[in-house]
């Protein structure tokens, strides 16, 4: 990598540096052999490359977990924040510096449980970031314990007998909060599908959230397993306006047309189903993001005191 000016002081409108995945990449990642955590970071490094982010405009906000070790596997600016507390940190990362790429990157356990009221109120106030939660149904840094997640019936170390009761549905979740701007679901089995799901993330202004589908061969293994192999398990939704990775359409043939404008279908599509389905369930662009009204609002109050001055002035004299 070469460059011609420090990170501090450089103009980046006329950045003329460029950069390779492998000046993306941090330290060795530690997660576990065929640990699907693994592809989504090729994932993300490809897509920085793609976009050509400077990695000093470019931070990573995690929270606790195998998947919140993301932050020090990127040469980014990052955070590895405490549990479920990634977004609210993200949300004042962006506010107090607009001009920077942020993602924030959760585990099922970190955004679902002890991170849902964070999560609800990311969504609502609508700050122009990526948020990829990565769900393997497990808390798999502190040894298999039953997440939000989990199938309910599936054993961990907290409910041996299985998990008592019905997995939480992140995607419904979502798609029922108010103001919510973007819902994807992609698989970290698909590199293809998961690159064009978080670029379709990152290009969208709002809060962008992305369930990727995520192997722990340590202790979810049967999770996936049947869809992995199967691909006839799996439905892609497509529109023009949708996910777009034509190399796919070959292996995956079950193919649904959903226009990601439709609300009420996305909702429907994201219930439970036979099938895996993965793209883009909604996409608003028109919802309200917090940062404008905030704003404009501290815009009217900057007018308001510089009209009080020139009265105050006025009639100072
Ligand atoms: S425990 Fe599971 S999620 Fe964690 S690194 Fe290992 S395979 Fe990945």
């Amino acid at each position: 990598m070469e460059t011609s000016c420090s990170f501090l002081s450089c103009d980046h409108d006329d950045d003329e540096r460029s950069w390779t995945m492998e000046d993306y990449a941090g330290a060795i990642p530690r997660w576990c052999p065929g640990c699907g955590d693994h592809a989504i970071l090729a994932a993300v490094e490809r897509l920085l490359e793609t976009e050509q982010l400077p990695p000093e405009r470019t931070v990573f906000v995690s929270g606790i977990g195998c998947s919140s070790r993301f932050p020090h596997y990127l040469t980014t600016y990052g955070f590895h924040g405490i549990h479920g507390r990634a977004l609210p940190i993200a949300t004042g990362v962006k506010l107090r510096r607009p001009d920077l790429h942020v993602f924030a990157v959760m585990g099922d356990g970190d955004c679902c449980s002890i991170g849902a009221g964070h999560w609800i109120h990311a969504v609502r106030y609508n700050v122009d970031m990526v948020a990829l939660m990565l769900d393997n149904g497990i808390y798999g840094l502190t040894k298999n314990q039953t997440s939000p997640t989990t199938p309910q019936g599936h054993p961990s170390n907290t409910q041996p007998k299985g998990s008592h009761l019905m997995p939480l549905n992140p995607l419904s979740a979502t798609l029922g909060v108010s103001n919510a701007s973007f819902v994807a679901q992609t698989a970290d089995w698909m590199p293809a599908h998961v690159y064009a799901t978080i670029a379709a993330a990152f290009r969208h202004r709002g809060f962008s959230f992305v369930r990727i589908l995520q192997r722990c061969p340590q202790y979810t293994d049967d999770l996936f397993q049947e869809a992995v192999r199967n691909p006839n398990l799996v439905e892609m939704l497509v529109h023009p306006d949708g996910v777009d990775a034509p190399e796919l359409e070959k292996i995956f043939k079950n193919r649904r047309v959903h226009d990601p404008k439709d609300l009420d279908m996305g909702r429907h599509l994201a219930e439970p189903f036979d099938r895996i389905r993965l793209g883009i369930f909604f996409r608003d662009e028109s919802r309200q993001r917090y940062e404008e009204l905030r704003h404009q609002r501290i815009h009217t109050a900057q007018e308001r005191i510089d009209r009080l001055n020139e009265e105050f002035e006025k009639y100072a004299v």
